[in-house]
């Protein structure tokens, strides 16, 4: 029951929505939506920014991530060797934009002494990443089959009527639940992404809402 309501909630989403081509790649000083859906798999590069994107996108919306990520390219500074050389209030001052920017300044400059091989424990060693932050690095950056938990995850599914608590009690939901593919977990989490952006807001729009039929409104 628990399985088929995760796979009806997602291709519900999928219908309405269609891909959302995440994580966008930046090029040419701009984000790309990857909507075909090859996917393949990031350049250690692009990687690198998904990395620095998922710690800027920390407690603050994306397009506020987008316009960090500007200000430092045209600073020619998207790379571990450029970011290594910056002072880390030259670095506050350019990720302005995207919040909390002193924290996230010297986040940024833990991330990149890292040095370990890709893991979630590994990643979850640095000062600054937490599970969401890690996972998204491991999903989105490397093709790992981790399913991120956001608070609109949380939101979402808590409404729908699964009574569940912390982050690891969300992520095993889908983990048990869903085949372990990557492409899948990143087109759905992009898609509740989505979905709290358009409809379960804080005050939900339930009237349009694609997950109208399968949603107990727990609000
Ligand atoms: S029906 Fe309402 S509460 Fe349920 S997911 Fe949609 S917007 Fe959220």
């Amino acid at each position: 029951m628990t399985e088929t309501k995760i796979y009806e909630a997602y291709n519900l989403l999928l219908k309405s929505f269609g891909r959302q081509g995440w994580w966008p790649r930046f090029d040419n000083n701009r984000f790309i939506y990857n909507k075909d859906f090859k996917n393949s798999k990031p350049s250690e590069d692009e990687a690198f920014v998904i990395s620095i994107s998922a710690i800027l996108a920390q407690n603050t919306n994306w397009k506020n991530v987008e316009k960090a990520v500007i200000n430092l390219n045209k600073e020619n500074l998207l790379s571990k060797e450029a970011l290594l050389k910056i002072d880390v209030g030259k670095l506050a001052g350019l990720i302005k934009p995207a919040g909390y920017f002193n924290q996230k300044a010297k986040k940024i400059k833990e991330f990149l002494k890292f040095n370990k091989e890709i893991s979630r424990e590994n990643l979850l060693e640095i000062w600054g990443v937490g599970e969401e932050t890690a996972d998204s690095i491991l999903l989105y950056a490397y093709n790992f089959p981790i399913f991120v938990i956001d608070a609109y995850t949380k939101r979402i599914f808590n409404r729908i009527g699964f009574k569940l608590k912390n982050y690891k009690e969300f992520q095993e939901l889908f983990h048990k639940n869903l085949v372990k593919d990557y492409k899948l977990f990143n087109e759905y989490h992009a898609l509740l992404v989505e979905l709290a952006k358009r409809n379960c807001r804080k005050v939900p729009i339930c009237g349009n809402c694609p997950l109208n039929q399968v949603c107990e409104k727990l609000i």
